[in-house]
């Protein structure tokens, strides 16, 4: 079983397994970043995997760590080699050149480009060519009590996703039941959809046991996916950049970041070890907490005693400092060993 019943435990573990296993039921491994709650305006998915090129992952650090947005991206990946005026240089955006500047100015001080002023003309320089590092996008979305009627309820969505092939394949993730057909298989799901397994042992979920003494959950293909990718997908210009910013926005916030969003300052947050991955657990509810209600807005929320902040607490119980830190530094490692992937 999944630490508590919370979904977002699930979710997490998922994220985890992707980030060791990926690409599944394979001995290649790729270099993936993995994002939780990423998508569209229409439509959000529980984790994205982003396939990268390696070689293109690695140039992509050099724009460094947060996300390019939409008009930076227009910038960056314009900017040319030598100096040139930003309006000869950059292709016109469809939008007035007032906020094409202000986005130089933006790139200019995460110094993502290079800018100069000859008279009242500003000028631009590429640090470095943007690169092309995203290969795939994968979409999964995590059920782990897949029963028919949360199947019924994902199928609409699932078929959207499909459909709209933003992504190039589709994965729904449940908790294995261990029987030897899983029910999942039965459920009326697109039959684009791949179906993905997640087994746990019942004695992991116990916390505090020694660091790598317990398995990770063990994953398993029941049905593989198609690929939705449209034929003309490479000559679909507006396709790929929503997938780009898509991208962008996982290499920004991935990494299964959840010390910003959530409250580890708060003196019933607790991680507990699963597997792997840390997982939070709220003391105060006694399971897993979802992100969501994890918010100064909780009424059980309660800031740790200031006496606290002046011992050198181990990774239970805070305090918050200490977890945000731990957390950045594992989230830091994931990182860097998903870039150094060759
Ligand atoms: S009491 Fe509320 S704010 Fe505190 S850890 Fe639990 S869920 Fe989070």
């Amino acid at each position: 079983m999944y630490p508590g019943d919370a979904e977002f435990g699930f979710e997490l573990l998922v994220c985890r397994w992707v980030e060791t296993s990926w690409p599944p039921e394979s001995t290649r491994r790729s270099a993936v970043l993995v994002s939780r709650q990423l998508g569209t305006r229409e439509r959000r998915w529980d984790t994205v995997v982003v396939e990268c090129d390696p070689e293109g992952l690695a140039a992509r650090r050099r724009f460094g760590e947060r996300e390019l947005d939409s008009d930076l991206l227009h910038v960056v990946r314009n900017a040319p080699a030598e100096w040139s005026w930003y309006r000869d240089a950059l292709p016109h955006p469809g939008y007035p050149w007032r906020y094409v500047r202000a986005a130089v100015h933006r790139a200019a001080d995460r110094e993502v480009v290079e800018t100069r002023r000859r008279g009242n003309r500003i000028e631009i320089r590429r640090v470095a060519p943007y690169p092309d590092w995203v290969r795939r996008i994968v979409a999964v979305e995590n059920k782990p009590d897949l029963d028919a009627s949360a199947a019924r309820a994902l199928s609409g969505q699932l078929e959207h996703d499909v459909e709209t092939a933003l992504a190039d394949e589709v994965w729904v993730a449940t908790e294995s039941t261990g029987s030897r057909i899983e029910p999942a298989l039965l459920e009326d799901l697109p039959v684009d959809v791949g179906i993905l397994t997640l087994s746990f042992d019942d004695d992991v979920g116990a916390a505090g046991e020694a660091e790598g003494a317990e398995p990770d959950p063990t994953g398993t293909v029941e049905w593989y996916p198609s690929e939705v990718t449209p034929a003309d997908a490479g000559r679909d210009a507006e396709r790929r950049r929503r997938r780009l910013e898509l991208a962008e926005r996982a290499y920004g916030r991935g990494w299964r970041s959840y010390h910003e969003t959530m409250r580890p300052d708060c003196r019933h947050f607790e991680l507990r070890r699963f597997g792997r991955a840390l997982v939070p657990h709220c003391a105060a509810k006694r399971r897993s907490q979802t992100a969501a209600e994890c918010a100064g807005s909780c009424p059980e929320f309660e800031p740790e005693p200031p006496a606290w902040r002046s011992r050198g607490w181990p990774i239970e119980g805070g305090p918050g400092k200490g977890i945000k830190r731990l957390l950045r530094r594992r989230r830091a490692d994931v990182r860097e060993r998903a870039i150094d992937t060759d």
